[in-house]
């Protein structure tokens, strides 16, 4: 008998989705059965209008759940909401979310790829946990094979005004084991490599005829092998062709730096990426040991920090605080590490999110680390629009464990939010780099003291922050909403954002208080001249008359210290544009147009402080010197 199926995978976001990869995965797995599908709920929904699926779920017999961390919740929602509406309705649970004790929620979960797991159910010789064999054919795109189902699905993303992204492979499986993931329940696994020029094909389809706002590369090491390089290069004539992706996002392979400097390069001067996103996590051999990832060296970390200076490309960095294995001096020391390998402009810090199918979450991994988690809610930005009625996921994070405990975990999240502002959006950073290079004090001795003798001025800041870091870990249950109060006001931007805003708003005392400290007036003069505020307008301009020439001595990277200068020199600049790589990441400086203070402060935060992806190196300091 015919069956009636409908996919779910809503995404993470209000305002942009994926063109349903599953779904075509699903259909194409499907092709030689009798079975006809709804269209796929790519789109997030609330309770309160959970009942616009009412009609579909009661003409349908198969109700496939692919489940992640940010749709779990309303995955559970929609399958309770099923059996409510459709007794007969048979409920199936895929995807890396679907743990126990949660089994009985569904009436199969399928562990592992969809293909063959589907395959089972509909060939009624399914259990109630399939365990599916791994695809090995991968001569079909399912993409190419559902185009018409993809066509209808970009109409609806436009009539609700969602940008769509696509979710690409030309590869399955991982060889490594790190044990805070579950890359689709794929590690430490033989890679299954696609026919190159089906992957070709794919591109050229992907490109020409979804046009997709952005493109998640879901190899997880991409750069494994020289194919890749090849696949870069035709990603690439695809984009030149037809202007998309807008966006490209991957996972770089490990311990193949060359080759990940060479996509590096072909990729950013082919105007897909604006970045090379860096996987780096921890610099210390043993916390990455602990996380079975001592196989990854750091080594390379230090050449492609230096390849990427010299060929112009900007590096964001990844890094987990929370590892088993790590302390408060080990973090701090890993942070200013790769400074030291060259990494200044982005440091992204992700806490440690205890995924229920990874590792690092089997009970004697749990024990032997005494690993402490409490939920946070995923997405707290989003519940500030509408957190009564938005269904969200509560990530389960690492807050304590053998070798830090909570005090530790809320001291390692201050440091990192003075390290963020101080050297990637570049508030001391030219400073550390003179005590670096000209006096080989390394980073960390230097912001240690810094931080450390901040006095009153950092305290409240501080203070405000940890409280908020206690309330969270006091929270009681996972829907618990905690608002980041600053001064009163609800915070509802970047915490590192807020830390720069106020060290801006206070920026002469700032100054004054690191003089005091590392003594050289005249470079602290350069650096606070360097950063960008709302007091800045293009229109005067900025000059600064200095005793020594640190326009010259940065600029030639010579290091050698400058000689004190029998009468000052003086520069002057009217920048009037902050100039990133591509026009998406480039901005006019508008807020000296408007006297109101709050505009003012959303131009600034707009264009200075920015985009996730590009901040620290260009935007917040001056560039366009000129000796008048
Ligand atoms: S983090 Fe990356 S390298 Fe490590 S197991 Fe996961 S996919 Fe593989």
């Amino acid at each position: 008998m015919m069956k009636r199926i409908l996919v779910s995978c809503p995404p993470i976001s209000d305002d942009f989705g994926y063109y349903c990869y599953i779904d075509c995965i699903i259909r194409t797995s499907l092709k030689d059965y009798d079975c006809v599908f709804h269209p796929s709920i790519f789109y997030r929904f609330t309770h309160k209008n959970i009942s616009q699926f009412d009609d579909t779920l009661r003409q349908t017999d198969i109700l496939m759940l692919s489940c992640y961390v940010w749709n779990w919740e309303l995955q559970l929602a929609l399958a309770d909401r099923a059996r409510e509406i459709n007794p007969d309705i048979i409920v199936v649970g895929g995807g890396p979310q679907v743990h126990e004790p949660y089994y009985d929620r569904f009436d199969h979960v399928v562990m592992g790829e969809a293909e063959h797991g589907v395959r089972q159910i509909l060939d009624g010789t399914a259990e109630h946990v399939v365990h599916s064999t791994r695809k090995t054919d991968f001569e079909i795109s399912p993409y190419i094979d559902n185009r018409d189902m993809l066509l209808a699905q970009r109409e609806q993303a436009k009539a609700r005004k969602m940008a769509l992204g696509v979710i690409f492979e030309a590869n399955r499986g991982c060889p490594f084991a790190c044990a805070y993931c579950d890359w689709g329940s794929a590690t430490q696994s033989k890679v299954h490599y696609f026919q190159q020029d089906r992957t070709f094909d794919e591109i050229d389809f992907v490109c020409n005829v979804l046009q997709p706002s952005f493109w998640f590369h879901a190899d997880a090491n991409f750069g494994i092998t020289d194919r890749d390089i090849d696949i870069s290069h035709h990603l690439v004539k695809a984009k030149q062709r037809t202007s998309f992706p807008k966006a490209f996002y991957y996972s770089t392979s490990k311990n193949t730096w060359k080759r990940n400097v060479e996509i590096a390069k072909i990729l950013h001067q082919g105007g897909l990426i604006d970045t090379y996103n860096i996987g780096i996590q921890h610099t210390h051999k043993d916390v990455l040991e602990a996380s079975v990832r001592g196989n990854i060296k750091p080594d390379q970390f230090r050449i492609i920090g230096s390849e990427c200076q010299k060929n112009g490309i900007p590096t964001n960095t990844q890094m987990i605080l929370g590892m088993p294995g790590d302390t408060r001096a080990k973090w701090f020391q890993s942070l200013c590490e790769t400074f030291e390998w060259g990494f200044h402009s982005e440091t992204k810090v992700y806490w440690y999110n205890l995924l229920p199918n990874a590792p690092a979450a089997h009970p004697d991994y749990v024990k032997e680390w005494q690993i402490e988690t409490k939920p946070v809610i995923y997405n707290q930005a989003r519940l500030l629009k509408d957190h009564d009625e938005v269904i969200d996921k509560a990530a389960d994070i690492i807050v304590s464990c053998k070798t830090f405990d909570r005090e530790d975990w809320i001291n390692m999240n201050i440091d990192t939010k003075w390290l963020q502002a101080l050297h990637n959006m570049a508030l001391l950073r030219h400073t550390a780099m003179y005590w670096r290079f000209t006096h080989d004090v390394p980073y960390e001795t230097f912001y240690r003291q810094v931080i450390d003798n901040i006095g009153e001025l950092g305290e409240k800041f501080n203070e405000q922050y940890e409280q908020y870091l206690r309330q969270l870990l006091a929270a009681g249950n996972r829907t618990d909403y905690i608002p980041f109060l600053f001064n009163g006001e609800l915070v509802k931007t970047e915490v590192e954002d807020v830390l720069i805003l106020y060290l801006l708003e206070h920026k002469d005392e700032f100054y004054e208080i690191v003089n005091k400290k590392w003594g050289h007036e005249d470079l602290i003069d350069y650096q606070k001249s360097l950063v960008l505020d709302m007091d800045y307008d293009p229109d005067i301009g900025r000059t600064m008359s200095l005793k020594h020439d640190w326009v010259r001595y940065f600029n030639d990277k010579t290091y050698i210290d400058p000689p004190h200068l029998n009468r000052d020199i003086v520069y002057k600049t009217n920048q009037s544009e902050i100039k990133g790589p591509t026009d998406f990441t480039s901005s006019r400086m508008l807020w000296h147009k408007t006297s109101n203070q709050r505009r003012k402060l959303s131009l600034f935060q707009k264009a200075a402080l920015g985009q996730l992806d590009w901040r620290g190196e260009q935007r917040m300091v001056l560039k366009e010197w000129k000796n008048v």
